[in-house]
């Protein structure tokens, strides 16, 4: 039989399935054996994969990975493991087929191997390992997600992409092997996390994606937490995930679209250091625009005294005197105007940037403070915000106890509103810290979910400010009225003080301050101004004295 002949047969061979094959290399020949079909011999080609390359069956872009394992296997180079490569066959009617070849050296004079076809589950093992060598790779994920979509139309399906959170400072902190180590470590969890209901996939060095059929929006976050838990935690090492979701409504799209939606929503909570969760929709597009404006403008603003203190008024009900003041940023934009706090800070949230803005308002606090000191006033106190992340790690309370000592005042004018949320124990030490420094504490938006009743027991705070939506809402019913006036008469069995914020109508007040609640801050008083301005409503308030 001619080579030509063998070649072909070999190609019909490998398509049918199954193949295996020894070699004798004593004699330079090896054998071949299908599942249905008789064995053969070749002997004018030394090494099976020469002999594969030649037989044209191999796709053309995996030629180079071919003949680099040919000359391993040539050059006896093989070790005794099983040594393998996949490749994709040409075929004339499809996409090309993906096979695995496998060869093992038995000893001096023979190796075995067989030819493979791969299942779909070894080609996103595959594909996972092989991501350096492969921009082909994304192609067959694609079609093995495409072609799942058009068939499995009983399930819904989710695209679930996500990557480690700061992957380059692993890298630079524990060196690059480490970084691999921990990639592979993921790659493991993956491949036994996912079930064959799941397709799986790394995109590129820490980017992975998940494609997964899904019953409730409470299941994915269920795998993903799931997940998490099992990839977290290598060798000690600390780091977190952002993952992006993206459900999909419309099988016509391109799984490369649904992809990159899933990574858009991942990008959003990148940076955020309180949520790692985030879920795409239309409005993310343009939602990301708007925070890479800010993003862009921030640090000059900052800069260029863009960032301005404004204070609201605390009165004391019966009085209908200022008892205290909250400092509260507005962004006085060059072109913009007067931006809202709600428009930047949830940006500043995630990106960090918080911890210098909230540091430059407590020190515009501060400086305030000394201000009236020196002129002779008794100033009232102003509360600053302290935002969640600076809960993290203990350098805020250094931060907050340098501005006291540089502007040498006493600390009770300065105060402290945190939000406090119960899952967050650290957060809680942070807020302990914060007492033994001896700083007044007042509990931010009480009452609007992250705080409840249950963080009472044993609270470091001084003062609880109950929530303007706690107010608005529950003053509607008689029920409502009945569990703020419990909520008041308890918090004051316990030995807190209460604010109320968000008043709006002289019938809330009044109200509050027959449940026995003194304290108010809110529009019916007055609303956030410019310093001028409230110092205006306290000579005001001097002058009727
Ligand atoms: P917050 O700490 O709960 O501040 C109270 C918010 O309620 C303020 O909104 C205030 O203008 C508004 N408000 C007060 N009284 C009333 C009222 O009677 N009715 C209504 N409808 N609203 C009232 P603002 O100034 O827009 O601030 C929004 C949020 O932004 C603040 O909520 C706070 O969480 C955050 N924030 C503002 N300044 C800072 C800051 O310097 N640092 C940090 N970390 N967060 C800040
Ligand atoms: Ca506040
Ligand atoms: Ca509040």
């Amino acid at each position: 039989m001619d080579a030509n002949t063998n070649r072909e047969k070999l190609k019909n061979m490998i398509l049918s399935g199954k193949t295996y094959f020894y070699i004798d290399y004593a004699y330079g020949t090896w054998y071949v054996d299908g599942a249905n079909a008789p064995q053969f011999m070749i002997s004018d080609e030394y090494n099976p994969v020469e002999a594969i390359q030649k037989s044209g069956a191999v796709y053309d872009d995996d030629i180079t990975l071919f003949e680099s394992f040919a000359q391993n296997v040539s050059s006896g180079r093989l070790g005794a493991n099983v040594n393998s490569i996949c490749f994709r066959v040409k075929s004339d009617v499809s996409e090309p087929t993906w096979y695995r070849l496998n060869v093992r050296i038995a000893d001096a004079f023979m190796a075995v191997g067989d030819i493979d076809k791969m299942t779909e589950r070894e080609i996103m093992d595959h594909s996972i390992l092989d991501y350096y060598t492969n921009d082909r790779q994304p192609k067959i994920y694609a079609g093995i997600i495409e072609k799942r979509l058009e068939e499995d139309i009983e399930n819904d399906y989710a695209f679930i992409q996500f990557d480690i959170k700061n992957f380059k400072l692993i890298n630079d902190k524990y060196g690059e092997p480490v970084g691999t180590e921990l990639l592979n470590y993921i790659n493991d969890t993956l491949r036994i996390y996912c079930t064959d209901r799941q397709i799986y996939s790394r995109l590129s060095s820490d980017i992975f994606m998940v494609v997964t059929p899904y019953s409730s929006p409470d299941e994915i976050e269920h795998f993903i937490r799931g997940l998490e838990k099992r990839m977290s935690g290598y060798k000690g090492i600390k780091y977190d995930f952002a993952f992006g979701v993206y459900y999909v409504f419309d099988r016509k799209l391109s799984s490369r679209i649904m992809g990159d939606s899933a990574g858009i929503a991942r990008s959003v909570v990148k940076g955020n250091v309180l949520e790692n969760i985030g879920y795409y929709n239309d409005s993310l597009k343009t939602s990301l625009k708007h925070r890479k404006e800010i993003e862009d403008s921030m640090y000059p603003a900052l800069e260029n005294g863009e960032f301005v203190m404004y204070l609201q008024a605390k009165y004391s009900i019966s009085d209908n005197v200022i008892i205290g003041a909250e400092a509260l940023v507005r962004w006085d934009h060059p072109t913009k105007g007067l931006i809202p706090p709600g428009d930047f800070i949830p940006v500043f949230e995630r990106d960090g940037f918080i911890i210098k803005l909230d540091y430059y308002i407590w020190e515009c606090a501060c400086k305030q403070l000394r201000k009236w000191l020196d002129l002779g006033y008794e100033p009232v106190p102003i509360s600053v915000n302290v935002s969640r992340l600076h809960l993290k790690s203990s350098e805020f309370i250094d931060s907050i106890e340098g501005l006291v000592e540089k502007y040498d005042m006493p600390k009770h004018l300065l105060e402290l509103e945190i939000t406090e949320t119960i899952e967050n124990i650290n957060a809680n030490e942070m807020v302990q810290e914060a007492k033994k420094h001896g700083f007044t504490l007042l509990m931010d938006d009480f009452g609007s979910g992250y705080s409840s009743l249950n963080t009472l027991k044993s609270t470091p705070f001084d003062v609880l400010k109950i929530d303007r939506s706690f107010l608005s809402s529950f003053m509607e019913s008689d029920r409502g009225q009945k569990i703020i006036s419990h909520t008041i008469s308890m918090s004051q069995d316990i030995g807190l003080d209460l604010i109320a914020e968000g008043v709006e109508t002289k019938e809330q007040a009044e109200f509050l301050y027959g449940c026995g609640c003194n304290a108010a801050q809110g529009f019916y008083y007055s609303k956030p101004v410019p310093v001028r301005d409230f110092e205006k409503l306290m000579s005001n308030q001097y002058a009727a004295i």
